[in-house]
């Protein structure tokens, strides 16, 4: 890492660890080779290289689906055999993510934690010194060079200086509380589209002018006036495989893509959701997708996180483009709204409540957001129903509205 990296840490965030063991109960985490080879020395009862994904080496799971290293008392035991520094990356850094962009680091950080969902302890800005280290060992171990230039669309990159405007833009319209947050979050669709072309094929007028606020408003409410699209193939499948990583553990995690294929051409009527339980989709479906204000703000915020964080595209997420990825953002805000629908269903409410959509948030992140998502060709067909085929804006509009 350069001497001083510029480290953009997220003003308004608190995290300060309060051991609720829940990141032990549901991460993969794999091993790096140094740490594998210092706990294959060690005398475990628990097998460190039992498990691997992806080829990679993880630590052991019990039946629970906890890490095998969490011991009765809620304790980690290779923090306790070896310190803090001798836990495996994964775990020291968690919850915070890095985004080397150019000469500076943003620092991300997940919901999946349920510290930082409810913004709890000491404000991250205070605690520079801190998160630096965590950055510096995660790059060093990673061996991350900074992208000079940023995934923009299919093989255009732009600048960090653009990306930062983009951000801006979208920022704007999440917060812009005229439209419920489903035609905010499409709203960041149509305007992204728009810069695809004045950006990238316009002619140096077409530049110069700029981007149409105006009209694009135009189009989000019109599309949020009209009867809900009808789902294609495609689109059915991308949502059967985003709630195939809802499913329980052993099956959601084992086999998405397998699921998906079979559950695209017809979505079977009652589903399995993790930490839910076995719902209707006819019922679910009765259940109002409108959100509350507490409910809304929670969204807003964890949007805005991500934004920040610029975790929904790039190094940080398969390579995926920021315009793909924020198709698979509204995608996958489709499923979490389902998903918070489902909850309320089964517990036979009419209405989403907070704690449904704190579930939701939490479920997505750990699963639609963690690192096994089909990756390679499986990614660039994916961006491509998403972003070309309007996979992620139908599904919005049909499932979060
Ligand atoms: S290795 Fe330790 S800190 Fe990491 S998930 Fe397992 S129990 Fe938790």
């Amino acid at each position: 890492m350069s001497k001083s990296p510029r480290l953009e840490l997220p003003s308004g965030q608190n995290f300060t660890c309060q051991g609720s063991t829940r990141c032990c109960r549901m991460l993969d985490v794999p091993l790096l080779p140094a740490e594998l080879a210092r706990y294959a020395g060690e005398d475990w009862k628990e097998k460190p290289i039992a498990r691997t994904l992806g080829g990679a080496p993880h630590t052991p799971l019990v039946r629970s689906g906890a890490c095998a290293f969490l011991s009765e008392e809620g304790r980690c035991r290779i923090h306790e055999r070896l310190g803090a520094c001798g836990k495996p990356l994964t775990c020291r850094i968690f919850p915070y993510t890095f985004a080397f962009c150019g000469p500076t680091v943003r620092v991300g950080v997940r919901f999946s934690c349920p510290t930082i969902l409810a913004n709890k302890g000491e404000p991250v800005v205070r605690q520079e010194d801190l998160v630096r280290g965590m950055a510096q060992a995660y790059r060093q171990a990673k061996r991350i060079e900074p992208l000079p230039r940023a995934p923009f669309h299919l093989s255009y990159e732009l600048s960090w200086k653009d990306i930062d405007r983009i951000d801006e833009a979208l920022l704007s319209s999440l917060e812009d509380g005229a439209l419920p947050l489903s035609g905010r979050l499409i709203e960041g669709a149509e305007l992204l589209d728009e810069m695809k072309y004045v950006y990238i094929y316009g002619s140096p007028e077409e530049v110069a002018r700029g981007i149409d606020g105006a009209a694009v408003r135009r189009r989000v409410l019109e599309a949020l006036a009209t009867p809900p699209p009808r789902l294609g193939l495609a689109d059915r499948a991308v949502l059967a495989a985003f709630l195939a990583y809802l499913a329980p553990p052993g099956r959601g995690r084992s086999a998405p893509v397998r699921l998906a294929l079979r559950l695209a051409a017809r979505l079977p009527g009652r589903l399995r959701l993790d930490e839910i339980g076995r719902v209707s989709r006819r019922k679910a479906r009765k259940v109002s997708a409108e959100l509350d204000q507490e409910s809304t703000a929670l969204l807003v915020r964890y949007y805005k996180a991500r934004i920040w964080g610029r975790t929904h595209f790039g190094r940080a997420f398969h390579g995926l483009s920021y315009v793909a990825g924020w198709n698979f953002l509204l995608a996958a805000h489709a499923c979490l709204v389902f998903a918070a629908r489902a909850r309320a269903a089964t517990l036979g409410r009419p209405r989403i409540e907070i704690a449904d959509v704190e579930l939701a948030i939490q479920k997505v992140e750990e699963r639609l957001y963690s690192s096994n998502l089909p990756a390679g060709s499986w990614g660039k067909i994916l961006s491509f129903l998403l972003t070309t085929g309007g996979t992620g804006k139908r599904l919005a509009l049909r499932f979060a509205r």
